[in-house]
């Protein structure tokens, strides 16, 4: 196929540095974080400015051709992976990579969105501030395409999502009009505020280039504990119980069943049970503060006394000093990874409100089992905020193909499980690719219309990452949302 004409004048408007089309340098580019999606593309625009990113989707919308924003490609629905086709231009913000201001004491900080998360970590603390914002990622996932996909992680319950540590935004419209709502205004009520649009909007409505985040004070004590549960449902009361006694200090409360440390034990180097006995269900829990937060380890202890006194744990295991804490938090990281060995998986990230994830994880662990006899079910996550990681491995001796074919039955189970439950089919991943039809049976028909609506208003012509979240209008009318077929 001859290149395309508009290629040299982006390779014009980047420079050297600013592209790349050879197979080596494209290859890692072109394939998901869970290898699920191959594409191909018309090459890899890698701009140095705001300005570049502009003058390139200008290029682009003239000539129609497609734009997949990608970030650090971590992203786990396929979002930023170009399709087979081969017809998208790649748009990789990594050399957008600085950052630009921070202000302690507006406790706020000015990035390029093709800034790694843990950098801006590091400048927050270097200024004697904090940037909650912490998942698995942190070392190569992008501020952009956390923001674009409103990413989650072990902070939440503290400091919200994403989108509630964004102060001001800029991003390039899919006409390369650049939409500067970069404030660092802590109020500002003067009509609809695009940025939450762009936030979570997945690269289908503009390319993120700036962004001002909220900064917070650095926790000046934290406790952490691996406890073991009385039972599932304890775990609910213990958060009720731990966020009231602790005046709202709890940061982290990870759900981990025993299976999971078994599996981690058994495959990750360096993890280890932190307690002899291993219940069937544990929590790691996180207090910190600043000031007169109460959250040293003596606090930590006197609450535990009182949980273990009310039934709801049997042990528990405080960190007494870095290496400890960091011991506990590698096991809770290792979860994902100690999956693989144990065979074919398949994973939903779910969320329904914090009370019901009990019963979400009894029903949906009994039906899958009636579906599939042996099958292992490997629930762990963030229980603080009703978010579930409910993967699943394969029976032991099970082909690992004869499990993934029934993929799409499980998904089903699941997610049936979950609607009935008032929760959500996507917590933090997103739609992306992999969800799109999930999110036609699921989502609300009057929201998907909307959502619709606004794509072809901003969007007319469908340049901005096409085929990803939203659903084509067949898929919804044709499959009836199961909530109108409800009683
Ligand atoms: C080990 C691991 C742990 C993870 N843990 C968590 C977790 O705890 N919580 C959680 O929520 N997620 C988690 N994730 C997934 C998470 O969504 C991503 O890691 C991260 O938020 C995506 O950032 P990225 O820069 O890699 O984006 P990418 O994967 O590159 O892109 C993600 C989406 O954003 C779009 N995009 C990227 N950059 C831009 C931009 N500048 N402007 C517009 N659109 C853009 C892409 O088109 C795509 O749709 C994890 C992933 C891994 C691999």
């Amino acid at each position: 196929m001859p290149p395309h004409p508009a290629i040299e004048q982006i390779k014009q408007i980047l420079g050297s540095k600013g592209w790349a089309d050879e197979d080596g340098m494209l290859a890692p580019h072109l394939v998901d974080s869970r290898g699920s999606y191959q594409g191909r593309c018309l090459g890899l625009a890698l701009p140095a400015t705001t300005e570049e990113v502009s003058r390139i989707v200008t290029l682009c919308a003239h000539h129609r051709i497609p734009i997949v924003p990608q970030g650090g490609n971590t992203g786990r629905v396929g979002g930023a992976t170009p399709d087979e086709t081969g017809t998208a231009l790649l748009i990789n913000l990594s050399r957008m990579n600085n950052i630009l201001e921070i202000d302690p004491e507006g406790h706020a900080i000015t990035v390029e969105a093709g800034c790694i998360l843990q950098n801006i970590q590091q400048a927050a603390a270097d200024a004697d501030r904090f940037f909650p914002l912490s998942l698995g990622a942190e070392g190569s996932c992008q501020i952009g395409g956390n923001l674009a996909s409103n990413a989650g992680g072990i902070n939440v319950l503290r400091y919200g999502n994403t989108r509630d540590l964004v102060l001001g935004l800029e991003a390039v419209m899919p006409d390369g009009r650049v939409m500067n709502a970069l404030t660092a205004l802590r109020k500002d009520n003067t009509g609809y505020d695009l940025k939450h649009l762009l936030i979570g909007s997945e690269g289908t409505l503009g390319i993120i280039t700036k962004a001002v985040l909220r900064l917070f004070p650095r926790p000046t004590s934290q406790a952490t504990a691996f406890c073991a549960l009385d039972s599932l449902d304890s775990a609910v009361d213990l958060l009720g119980r731990a966020r009231a006694d602790s005046g709202d200090a709890v940061s982290s409360f990870e759900l981990i069943p025993a299976r999971a440390v078994e599996f981690a034990s058994r495959h990750v180097p360096n993890t280890r049970p932190p307690l002899d006995d291993i219940p069937d269900w544990c929590v790691l829990l996180e207090f910190s503060g600043s000031g007169a937060a109460p959250s040293t380890n003596k606090d930590l202890e006197s609450f535990l006394e009182g949980a273990f006194e009310a039934g709801l744990i049997t042990d528990a295991m405080i960190a007494q000093n870095e290496g400890q804490r960091s011991d506990l938090w590698r096991l809770r990281e290792a979860i994902v990874a100690a999956q693989k060995p144990e065979g074919a998986s398949i994973k939903h990230d779910i969320s329904v409100p914090v009370q019901a994830v009990p019963a979400f994880i009894r029903q949906a662990n009994e039906a899958v089992t009636e579906a599939c006899p042996g099958i292992r079910p490997y629930p762990f996550g963030h229980v603080g905020d009703g978010n579930i990681h409910y993967n699943l491995s394969q029976p032991e001796g099970m082909a690992p193909a004869a499990f993934k074919a029934r993929e799409e039955d499980l998904h089903r189970i699941v997610y049936d499980i979950t609607q009935s439950l008032g929760g959500s089919i996507s917590a933090e991943h997103g739609i992306g690719r992999k969800k799109r039809d999930d999110l036609a049976r699921y989502g609300d028909p009057v929201s998907l219309d909307l959502m619709r609506a606004i794509k072809k208003a901003l969007d007319p012509d469908n340049i901005m990452n096409p085929g990803i979240l939203l659903p084509t209008e067949t898929n919804d009318n044709d499959k009836k949302p199961i909530r109108e077929n409800r009683p």
